[in-house]
């Protein structure tokens, strides 16, 4: 099969290194602005399944190796690969439910945002990404660190079927019943499985009846002390509260105050899902018994928060158009030690957009891990990215980021395939699994992808 006929094949769109537009769509493949320079040969843009296969066997045919994109965002772009044909799913955006079994089948690129949205309109809810925009194709082939994860658990573990194409081009249903070790696979495996999802299956949960959020502001200088106590009183804290201690630039209000730690506060955020206002109010008033409350900037108690208002905090966060490094780190270590090395390094942090976070995710059950690749978890897990707009901050961005990621590293016990930078340092890969899943994870490439057609983790080129 040539180019021609791939174009009279497939429904969608072909677009290859020769034609005038095809550097636009490159670097519209990626959300992050900090764009790789990677360049794959060809673009396929499918519309539906059958393209998918189409484009799988022409790139088998003519020895290139196949790149994947869901909606782009990864932060370090995984799908653009050198010289590959890249089969962006992009346009795969459907969504079906049947709300009595609790039921829906997406598509891959469906975002967190307008999946919500889908079942929020019949009382229904599933743990989408934090932010709005995070399209469920990767998202839940990472594994899925959605809201309410403590209780609803990682995503992936609501995947009940997938339909997979593999590398000779077939398409394959894996299930509980059958191609048990591909489903296993899908429910984590990340960048480095080995076929493409063309639609999940997933179970989704009743909406909790209230979401409320308490945010409290404190100095910089204070947050290790607020570390130590929020881990005192972790185990206390009910499975359905997610809380947070992060370290952004202070608001507006308190900016004054906050000027000679560089602009920055920390804070705790805890979000209750319960049956009802009183009950999350109730999981949340423990915050305020902290011993240092008194000396909070600013507090915003009981706010309601159902998901589409976390999404639209959250993307304040995370803005578009911006330049990211992110990395992450489960970690067992006593938050004030990795909060107070977070803080040396964020009073000289070349940019005020750049963020820390400590998740309190304690608590996943063991056994329901028991089948997904996804496998490495602590008692909480530590996000840090840099994030700012101009390519001349970049070198200044890019130290000040690498030099905090080696600050953290010794207090790591291993870290999240979904937000991790394996270009930085290839061992992270491995150190996203446990020790049997990432053998397992060879195993079954060996099985479903002996030729390797499929790009996997970087340092598998
Ligand atoms: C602003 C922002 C917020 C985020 N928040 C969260 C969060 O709250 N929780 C969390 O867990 N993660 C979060 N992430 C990380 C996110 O889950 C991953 O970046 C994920 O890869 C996004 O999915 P995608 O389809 O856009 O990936 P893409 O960038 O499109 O793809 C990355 C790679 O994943 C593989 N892949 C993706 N889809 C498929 C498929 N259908 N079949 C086979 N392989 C596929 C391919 O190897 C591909 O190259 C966030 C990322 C960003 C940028």
């Amino acid at each position: 099969m040539d180019l021609k006929e791939l174009r009279s094949r497939v429904t969608g769109a072909v677009t290859t290194s020769e034609d005038s537009h095809y550097e636009r769509l490159r670097r519209s493949m990626v959300w992050n602005r900090l764009v790789p320079q990677r360049r794959p040969h060809v673009v396929v843009q499918v519309a539906n399944e059958n393209a998918i296969a189409e484009a799988v066997r022409f790139a088998r045919t003519n020895g290139m190796k196949v790149a994947v994109r869901g909606g782009g965002h990864s932060w370090i772009g995984y799908s653009l690969r050198d010289d590959s044909l890249l089969i962006d799913l992009g346009r795969l955006k459907s969504v079906s439910l049947d709300p009595q079994a609790r039921i829906a089948i997406i598509q891959p690129a469906v975002t967190s945002q307008d999946f919500n949205r889908r079942l929020a309109a019949e009382g229904l809810a599933f743990p989408v990404g934090h932010c709005p925009t995070v399209p469920m194709s990767g998202f839940l082939l990472n594994g899925g660190i959605g809201w309410n994860y403590r209780a609803w658990g990682p995503s992936c573990c609501s995947v009940e079927a997938a339909r997979i194409v593999t590398a000779d081009g077939n398409l394959v249903v894996a299930s509980e019943k059958e191609n048990t070790d591909l489903l296993w696979a899908v429910r984590g495996a990340g960048p480095g499985f080995f076929g493409i999802v063309t639609e999940y299956t997933v179970r989704v949960f009743p909406a909790p009846g209230a979401i409320i959020t308490s945010t409290y502001y404190y100095p910089l200088a204070m947050v290790s002390e607020v570390g130590d106590w929020i881990g005192s009183i972790a185990q206390e804290l009910a499975n359905q509260v997610e809380t947070t201690i992060f370290i952004s630039a202070a608001p507006a209000e308190i900016a004054d105050r906050c000027r000679g730690s560089n602009g920055f506060a920390c804070g705790v955020s805890a979000t209750a899902f319960a049956e009802n206002a009183e009950a999350a109010a109730s999981m949340l008033k423990v915050l305020e018994n902290c011993p240092l409350v008194a000396d909070c900037l600013r507090r915003v108690v009981n706010f309601p928060t159902p998901i589409e208002t976390l999404h639209r905090m959250n993307s304040l966060s995370t803005p578009p158009e911006h330049r990211y490094l992110t990395e992450t780190m489960w970690t067992n270590s006593p938050p004030a030690n990795v909060l107070a090395a977070s803080r040396e390094r964020f009073l000289e942090a070349p940019s005020t957009k750049s963020t820390q976070l400590f998740a309190f995710l304690a608590s996943v059950n063991a056994a329901e891990l028991a089948d997904c690749a996804y496998s490495m978890s602590g008692d909480a897990l530590s996000i840090c990215s840099a994030a700012w707009e101009r390519p001349g901050d970049d070198a200044a961005n890019r130290a000040w980021h690498s030099d905090t990621t080696a600050a953290l590293d010794e207090y790591a016990i291993g870290h999240y395939i979904g937000e991790s930078d394996i270009l930085a340092d290839p061992g992270r890969a491995e150190r996203c699994f446990d020790k049997e899943s990432w053998q397992r994870l060879q195993i079954l490439r060996g099985k479903y992808d002996p030729d390797g057609l499929f790009h996997s983790f970087f340092s598998q080129h």
